[in-house]
């Protein structure tokens, strides 16, 4: 991985925050382009959050992005550039929680403060058999207290590394590779067949289903687009213009929504095509949506003030939602559109 033996604190920063709802396999990339493209605290801070959310766009969870670009502006305004360097400072920067602050401060500055996350609970909970939930405060108590007596405080960005790389690659979440591990003696998840159990989570996330019927408005050589400004999902993100709805609607039901209406009124149009139901699952929501290409000739004047015009050829350099770049990516699906 690009960011191990790092100690720049700010590579190491972008690292955690990508990691934070990422795959390391998925993340890399990102790393890597993203310090090609900021590679300096400032290079972030000057830049526009279009350009950042559009090196960003497939990552998901954008207030990540969003809480960087506020925090890089924030050291550069206000610590002249200079990245925190302790514990305390680094845990008050907007969007660092106890996890990537302790990672933060062992890995670039030694600083001895014990990381704990989903592998160093998955292991801590396995070979001390601790059945207290990890998503309760007291469990979270807990598990903070014990790792921080087990860390090595001599080298705490060593030991940090090891146990969570232990958990990813050998106490994994499915099949540990209990024959081959230097704890198996004393494991008392092996010894007493509770693997499987631990750790104990006790929350159920209760998940929302969505319903977005997105308008891919064409008018020459013109689509419309709009930017999501609302407190919701992929805040900041653009999308085209887009009616929701508690299912599904076929088109001959949707052209009579009082949505429909506000866009269109009694403008000529002629529906391309309908595709089908694209899904997407996100951490907290299932959203699904359909997708229609609409043909329309003249001026284009809904009663909608945030719709913004732009050419077609140039609807790729706007960053969207990833339901919306799989639509965009499959090309038998929308045919002249480009
Ligand atoms: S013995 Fe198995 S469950 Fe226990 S720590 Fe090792 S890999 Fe994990």
């Amino acid at each position: 991985m690009p960011w191990k033996k790092e100690t720049n604190p700010y590579y190491i920063w972008i690292s955690e925050i990508i990691l934070q709802q990422t795959r390391v396999e998925q993340g890399m990339p990102y790393f890597e382009d993203f310090v090609k493209n900021f590679p300096s605290i400032s290079d972030l801070a000057n830049a526009s959050e279009d350009k950042i959310f559009k090196h960003w766009q497939g990552l998901g969870y954008y207030s990540r992005a969003r809480n960087l670009h506020f925090t890089a502006k924030f050291i550069t305004e206000n610590l002249n550039g200079h990245f925190p360097d302790s514990y305390e400072e680094i845990r008050k920067l907007k969007g660092v929680g106890d996890y990537t602050a302790a990672a933060i401060a062992s890995f670039a500055f030694n600083l001895p403060h014990a990381v704990v996350d989903g592998n160093v609970y998955r292991v801590l909970s396995r070979i001390f058999g601790i059945e207290t939930p990890i998503d309760k405060s007291v469990g979270k108590k807990i598990f903070q207290q014990l790792a921080t007596e087990l860390l090595d405080k001599k080298a705490p960005g060593e030991y940090n590394q090891a146990i969570m790389d232990f958990g990813a690659t050998h106490c994994k979440p499915k099949n540990p590779l209990c024959s081959t591990c230097p704890f198996s003696d004393h494991c008392i998840a092996l010894t007493e067949d509770k693997i499987a159990l631990l750790p104990v989570k006790t929350k159920k996330i209760k998940k929302k289903t969505r319903f977005f019927h997105y308008l891919m408005i064409q008018n020459g050589d013109s689509t419309y687009i709009t930017r999501r400004s609302e407190k919701d999902i992929w805040q900041g993100l653009y999308q085209f213009p887009m009616i929701e709805k508690t299912n599904i609607l076929p088109a001959n039901e949707l052209i009579v929504t009082p949505e429909w209406k506000k866009l269109f009124g009694n403008q000529k149009i002629e529906i391309q095509s309908y595709s089908k139901n694209f899904k997407q699952t996100l951490s907290h929501q299932y959203i699904n949506a359909v997708f229609l290409v609409i043909n329309l000739s003249g001026k284009f004047s809904p009663d909608y003030n945030q719709i913004i015009e732009i050419e077609k050829k140039n609807v790729n350099k706007f960053a969207f939602p990833k339901i919306i770049t799989w639509f965009l990516s499959d090309k038998t699906l929308y045919l002249n559109f480009n």
